[in-house]
Parts: structure tokens; sequence; C-alpha cells
């Protein structure tokens, strides 16, 4: 490779762990993101005065993998905190038992934070929305008419798509149309009024509901704040009017958890593209010195794989 850098577009977990892989062999990075701040889906938003994960709920670490020593270290830096092994599980009419699996990890800031801190030290640029990634007549890749050594898609596969010619997609095997929606809707209550080891809550056979969490618990502060996953089918009636589905979800959640007297207050995020429906088992995509990585390669769907799938193309192109 020249001296002219790779260019990742991207800023959610995926992007960069793979900026970061580049910039620990030595290679010259930038980063693109088109929000105010990296995180992408590893979202925390200040509600009412603390912040709220409206994205990812917690991750997990798989066994022997390398993410551990990332984790490790935010645990020793009091970033990340172990939060529970053990969730509710429901129908939608109450709590009908627990099921126990790994260990989930939350952050005391937000998700959010964790990204933040991984990104430290790399050429972030926010609030740059790439429009096309294109190859040259000379057939090197190009991000808005630029010339790069290469560039790295660090995004869910339809956002993907948008930027690139129908040929280079093809070759990267895009499958946009598999994306799921979800709604995720935060509310805060003046008080709990459901169990205080009830973490969080796996909803089966509800048309609304598919997950609830206890921001208060995976946080550690206690606070009475609920995020509520709709199901995809729910969100995808919603997705043009998103702040109309909160009555229908607010209802769900008390009938759920017995929460009586309503929410203070409520807030919806709208994810389009929440999560991929048949997430890859190879670790990332590459055709020339185009690359795309995240969490719809290196199954299952996860932090921990988006981190996974960034981290090995980083290497590869380094
Ligand atoms: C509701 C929900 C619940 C989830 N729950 C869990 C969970 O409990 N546990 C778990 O492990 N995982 C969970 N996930 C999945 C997890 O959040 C993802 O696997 C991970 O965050 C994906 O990271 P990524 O870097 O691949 O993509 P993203 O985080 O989506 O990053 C993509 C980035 O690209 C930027 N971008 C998009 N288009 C452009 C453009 N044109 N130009 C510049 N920038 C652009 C975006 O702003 C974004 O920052 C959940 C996801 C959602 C949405």
């Amino acid at each position: 490779m020249s001296s002219r850098s790779t260019t990742v577009v991207g800023g959610g977990i995926s992007g960069i762990a793979c900026a970061r892989a580049l910039v620990d062999a030595g290679r010259a990075v930038r980063v693109l993101d088109r929000g105010r701040r990296v995180g992408g889906r590893m979202a925390s938003r200040t509600l009412h005065g603390r912040p709220v994960d409206l994205g990812a709920s917690y991750f997990t670490v798989p066994d022997g993998s390398p993410f551990a020593a990332v984790v490790t270290d935010w645990q020793r830096r009091g970033l990340a905190r172990p939060w529970t092994d053990t969730f509710a599980v429901a129908g939608p009419d109450g709590v009908t038992g627990t099921r126990p699996g790994p260990l989930r990890w939350g952050a005391p800031a937000g998700l959010r934070s964790l990204v933040v801190d991984l990104s430290t030290g790399l050429d972030v640029v926010a609030q740059r929305a790439v429009e096309a990634v294109r190859l040259d007549d000379a057939g090197r890749p190009t991000v808005d008419g630029e010339a790069v050594d290469a560039v790295v898609l660090a995004l869910p596969d339809p956002q993907a798509q948008r930027l690139l010619a129908p040929e280079v997609a093809a070759d990267l095997a895009l499958e946009p149309a598999s994306w799921q929606p979800v709604l995720a809707v935060a509310l805060g209550f003046r008080q709990r009024v459901w169990p205080v080891d009830l973490h969080g809550v796996f909803v089966h056979d509800s048309p609304v509901l598919d997950w609830v969490a206890d921001d208060g618990s995976r946080r550690g502060d206690g606070a009475p704040v609920l995020v509520a996953h709709t199901t995809a089918a729910f969100a995808g009636q919603h997705l043009a009017d998103p702040d109309g589905a909160v009555p229908e979800v607010v209802a769900a959640v008390r009938r759920l958890l017995r929460t009586g007297p309503a929410p203070d207050w409520a807030h919806v995020h709208r994810w389009s593209y929440a999560k991929p429906g048949s997430p890859r088992s190879r670790d990332f995509g590459l055709t020339g010195r185009i690359g795309v990585c995240g969490d719809g390669w290196s199954a299952p769907s996860r932090v921990a794989s988006a981190w996974r799938s960034g981290d090995a193309l980083g290497r590869q192109l380094a």
C-alpha cells in the first residue's frame, strides 16, 4: 500500500475495531461517521438526566475470544461491569420463570461510552455522511470522489449497499433484504414496582414485545427506567410514525410487569436496520480494496461478533 490512508465508513464497534487493528499495525486510518458521536447501535442517550441504552442491551464475551482482553481492560478501568447471567421469561400476560445463560455485561455510562473509549486517539470525523464508494478507472477505491488506498464499510448491509455500485455490492454478497427493524421504547417511572432481580425479560408470543431491559439494573444506579424492544413485525408497521406506537408498547409493558401507574415519560428510537436475519459465518467480505464488516458477519449477530469482524478485517488489510 502507498502512504495514502484507509477510510473506514461507520464508527460503530466494528468500524472502530477495524481502525484500531490497522493503526496498531502502523497504518494511517480515518473513520467517517454520519452521527454526532461514534457508537452506532451501541447507542446511549441522556434522557431525564442519565444515559439510557437504546440499542444493544448488553454484550457477552464468547469463550476464547480475543474480545475478552478488551473487556477486561474496560472492567479494570470501571467502564464495563458484569450484569447478570439470568433473565426472566414471560408470555404476554406475565413472567413465567427465569432462564440462565452466559454472563451479560453493561456499562455504567452506557454502552456507547465503550466505543468512544475504543476510539481514543483515532482520526474520527463525525457528522460526515458518505454518499458513494466507487472504483476509479485505475481500479482504486474512491470515497465521495477522493481516491484512497482501501475502504471499509462497517455498516449494516442496506446502508453499505446504498454506497456501492451494484456489481461491487454483488461481489460482496450483501444481503440487504434480510435486515429487520426494532423500536426501542424507554419508559421512566416514578418508582420501581418490578422485582429487584428482574434484570430483563425475554417475551414470547407477544405481538408487540420481544424483550424488556431494566436499565437501572444494568447500569447499576437502580433508576426506575425500563427499555422495551418490539418485535420486528410490530416495528415494521410503525416505521413511518414511531411515536404513534408508544401507547401500545406502554400498555403491553404494564400488562406484562403489572407496573400499575403509567410511566412519567417515554422516548422511542427507531432502528430501521436493527439486526440481520441471516448473519454470515465468515468474518468479513473483501473484494479488491473494498471490505465490509459488522454484525452481519461472524455470526451470530452480537456486539462481540461485530468487534471480531472489524478486528479480523483490519488485520487482513494491514
Ligand atoms: C435494538 C437492538 C438491540 C440489540 N441488542 C443486542 C444485545 O443485547 N447484545 C448484543 O451483543 N448485541 C445487540 N444488538 C446488536 C449490536 O448492537 C450490534 O451487533 C453492533 O452494535 C453492531 O455494530 P456495527 O459496528 O456492526 O454497526 P453499527 O453499530 O450499526 O455502526 C454503523 C455506523 O455507521 C454509521 N453510518 C451509517 N451510514 C453511514 C454513512 N453513509 N456514512 C457514514 N457513516 C454511516 C452509523 O452512524 C453507525 O455509527 C442490538 C442491536 C439493536 C439495534
